[in-house]
């Protein structure tokens, strides 16, 4: 079939739509793929939809190729399920929950776990019967609190979610393997520059577990990669490792001192210069011990104050304190907060008062740096006042650690000891982990094994995002001109543009499209006759199908120009040759 642009249902835009922050979002509206429906809502448009369905298409072909089934749950669930994994709570504010007529309740759902844990139990009840993988690739709902950049963060979204189902962890093993392999070719396939990144599971539970990251300046998560080895993770996943315990027999007293005016880390190390200068160096923000405190919301509803200790040239990242906790969220500790612990001295908060069993009860808990014998400058809980010489498991002890400071290029590799980590940033497209017993022993998902004895199935789950690729896609492939698709997900083949009033020319690219068509290259024609050619190169090059035909002036010479959107290459090919070369180009 081939679309015409007299006919195509789409109006490209020159102006950029007011709410867009990022170059694909931009794009994809300006090119008339995606319109906004509401906020992190949107509808797909036929240029869109074209691309939305061969991402999804590829991958299906690599999720039946592993073996995995394709089925269909519905978006509207049922509470009950999802009460039994305790996720009806865990989820927090980003699940959209409904009443149906009778008061019952539902939910719109996030991701389908539950569903397919019970679909199994439902059907299945030996070990003859696995492994078995299923998957769907269905809309799924999440009221994220920040939807943003068009497809890449909606409140509706397509996932292909899969699960697999094993009897033990060896075969877990090989159905993650699996899965990670079929990820690998589609994320090829789809033409992205990506990496595979080490990542916390979340409130999936579970225990090992790798994203697939595009590389993205744009992107919302931040990753690091060794110099040396091949350790890459998620911020949020980066162990720090821990220094071995130092001796601190030759340590001095703790003891208090004045540090009038000095609050913030800066004023407190001039200080420090200034009335108590080392022998050895300067003091530097690395020897304080900066106490931070936020406050926990609990999936049911309960605040709770916590204190982070941590070296004081490093500041708390929230994402990485968030990945440890969830589904916990974290909050700012406020003023009404500082009333309700009056032993808290804003500005020299320090360990004296932290802690479970100390004056505040404030659980604390430190960076993993802050090891047995390090020596620390910190608060002393009195205004104008900090502790010097104040040692970790003599002075004071923590209630744990956590994993919630910075992570900066430059800092040791936590994987090998040559090594250090470079930071960059991403767009997660994919998710696979070994979700373990969690949700089978939960629901209560169990087979007889070869003995005939009872027990518990282990699952993994694998998702990818189909509508946040063709952003991700977009966003690693666009020029100053527009879209500039790979050839496996672009709306068409061949963009055929034919110019000027000639009804030769008009004729003669009729022709060629429809002799492409007739051999399977899919053809988006120009047809519109009152357009003017400046206009339609404009439409090309922002549609960005990646062959671009223009049947013009130079017909009378015999020649077509034919155009690599991607390089901008342009070549006169006799009029004759055209239909061949397309052809050639498109099923290198
Ligand atoms: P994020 O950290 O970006 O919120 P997530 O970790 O919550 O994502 P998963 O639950 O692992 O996401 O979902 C699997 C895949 O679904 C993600 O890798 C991503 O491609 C896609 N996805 C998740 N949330 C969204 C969203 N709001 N909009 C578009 N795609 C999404
Ligand atoms: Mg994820």
């Amino acid at each position: 079939m081939i679309m015409r642009m007299s006919s195509l249902f789409v109006r490209t835009l020159r102006e950029d739509p007011a709410d867009a922050e990022v170059p694909s979002h931009r794009l994809l509206v300006r090119a008339g793929y995606i319109r906004r429906a509401a906020p992190g809502m949107y509808t797909w448009l036929p240029l869109g939809l074209k691309v939305l369905r061969k991402i999804e298409d590829i991958i299906r072909e690599e999720m039946n190729a592993i073996g995995a089934q394709e089925m269909l749950f519905p978006a509207l669930l049922p509470r009950e399920p999802y009460e039994a994994t305790g996720r009806w709570t865990e989820y927090g504010d980003s699940l959209f929950r409904v009443k149906d007529r009778k008061g019952g309740d539902y939910l719109l759902g996030p991701t389908h776990e539950e569903m397919f844990t019970l679909v199994v139990k439902d059907l299945y009840s030996s070990y003859k019967d696995l492994p078995l993988s299923i998957y769907q690739i269905q809309n799924k709902y999440r009221d994220e609190a920040r939807p943003r950049a068009g497809v890449l963060r909606g409140r509706e979204f397509v996932m292909k979610d899969s699960y697999s189902f094993d009897i033990d962890d060896a075969g877990l093993d090989v159905s993650y393997q699996k899965h990670r392999d079929a990820y690998i070719r589609i994320f090829d396939r789809l033409g992205f520059d990506y990496v595979i990144v080490k990542a916390t599971s979340g409130a999936m539970g579970g225990s090992k577990s790798e994203e697939f990251l595009a590389k993205a300046s744009v992107g919302e998560d931040t990753y690091v990669r060794c110099t040396t080895c091949d350790y890459a993770a998620n911020v949020e996943a980066v162990q720090v490792r821990a220094p071995l315990p130092v001796a601190y027999d030759d340590a001095p007293e703790a003891h208090a001192e004045a540090t009038p005016g000095t609050p913030t880390i800066d004023t407190l190390v001039d200080h420090l210069n200034e009335r108590f200068p080392r022998g050895d160096r300067p003091w530097h923000a690395g020897d304080t011990l900066k106490n931070v405190l936020v406050v926990l919301k609990h999936p049911d509803g309960t605040r709770e104050p916590v204190a982070i200790g941590l070296p004081g040239d490093r500041e708390v990242d929230q994402k990485r304190l968030e990945g440890q906790l969830e589904p916990i969220e974290v909050e700012a500790f406020d003023e009404a907060d500082f009333k309700n612990h009056p032993a808290l001295v804003k500005g020299y908060i320090g360990p004296g008062v932290l802690g479970e069993k100390n004056e505040s009860g404030i659980r604390y808990l430190v960076d993993p740096r802050v090891v047995e014998g390090t020596r620390w400058v910190t608060g002393a809980d009195v205004d104008g006042s900090h502790v010097l010489d104040l040692v970790a498991g003599r002075d004071f002890t923590p209630d744990g650690t956590i994993e919630a400071a910075e992570v900066r290029d430059g800092d040791p590799c936590p994987n090998c000891d040559e090594g250090v980590l470079e930071t960059a940033r991403g767009i997660e497209m994919g998710h696979i982990f070994q979700l373990g017993r969690k949700y089978a022993d939960a629901l209560d998902l169990k087979v007889l094994d070869e003995f005939g004895k009872l027990v518990t199935v282990t699952m993994g789950s694998y998702g990818i995002g189909p509508s946040r690729a063709v952003a991700a896609i977009a966003e690693g492939t666009h020029d100053e001109l527009g879209l500039s698709w790979p050839r496996e997900v672009a709306p068409a083949d061949v963009h055929i543009v034919a110019t000027g009033k000639d009804e030769h020319i008009f004729a003669a690219a009729e022709r060629i499209a429809h002799e492409l068509d007739a051999q399977g290259i899919e053809v988006l024609y120009d047809d519109r006759p009152k357009v003017s050619p400046g206009v339609k190169f404009k439409d090309a090059e922002l549609i960005g199908v990646p062959t671009i035909v223009v049947v013009g002036k130079g017909l009378a010479e015999g020649t077509i120009e034919v155009k690599d959107r991607h390089s901008g290459e342009r070549e006169d090919v006799p009029a004759d040759h055209v239909v061949d070369r397309v052809v050639r180009v498109v099923r290198v």
